[in-house]
């Protein structure tokens, strides 16, 4: 036997044996059920998620069981999730931060995108969150929407978090950045700031509005 097939029968198994005693009780705050299962991810690097949960907290997406963020994360890219250059590194939140504002803001961003159609076009909507690698060789996660007619595309909206930073969401209309921001739930997050329910509605509708309001301005300086 190779050294290469001695290195793929014994890595796996060591692995598994050192992912079982990392695992105890679930990670729930306040839940204290046994764990059942490791989070299943992996990053296009090899380094895997260490959180263990319980059968009720473990979310399965497809055949695998994930911890809340990753399963978010492998349900944003849809069937990309299968190849591992799509895949944000293991701490990295941008496929499904970008997935989440095209969800909670989906009528107010898309409301926005249809009330600047010109007569003839339509939008086409983006169900997944797409990877895109940049000039500098980093990824971009985006999702959004696009506008054409008989001719072809006339603009594109997209919602997109970079690999550089990924609290930091950039609304790129026609390839230029027209806003950046970070959703208010990750800056009180950061600041460990806990808010009345009433509260963190009223931040999160006037976060979309900052978006629309750019979407709004924007297309409606196209001709
Ligand atoms: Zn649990
Ligand atoms: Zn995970």
């Amino acid at each position: 036997m190779a050294v290469s097939d001695l290195m793929m029968v014994s890595l796996p198994e060591a692995r598994v044996l050192e992912r079982a005693t990392a695992m105890t009780g679930c990670q729930e705050r306040g839940c204290t059920a046994p764990a059942v299962a490791m989070c299943a991810y992996v990053d296009g690097r090899g380094r895997s998620c260490e959180t263990a949960w319980c059968h009720r907290h473990l979310r399965a997406v497809g055949e695998a069981g994930y911890c809340r963020r990753h399963a978010s994360t492998v349900a944003a890219l849809g069937g990309k999730a299968k190849d591992p250059r799509a895949l944000p590194a293991v701490d990295h939140r941008g496929a499904s931060l970008v997935n989440w504002i095209c969800t909670e803001g989906h009528a107010a961003l898309q409301g926005a995108v249809a009330s600047a159609l010109m007569p003839g076009e339509v939008i086409f909507e983006d169900r997944t969150v797409n990877v895109v690698r940049q000039s500098d060789g980093s990824r971009r996660w985006e999702r959004g929407w696009r506008i054409g007619d008989r001719t072809g595309l006339t603009s594109k909206v997209l919602v997109c978090v970079e690999e550089s930073d990924d609290a930091l969401v950039l609304l790129a209309i026609d390839d230029q950045v027209v806003a950046v921001a970070v959703p208010p739930w990750i800056t009180r997050r950061r600041a460990k700031q806990a808010v009345t329910p009433a509260l963190d509605a009223n931040d999160r509708s006037q976060f979309y509005g900052f978006l629309l309001g750019h979407i709004q301005s924007v297309l409606a300086l196209r001709s």
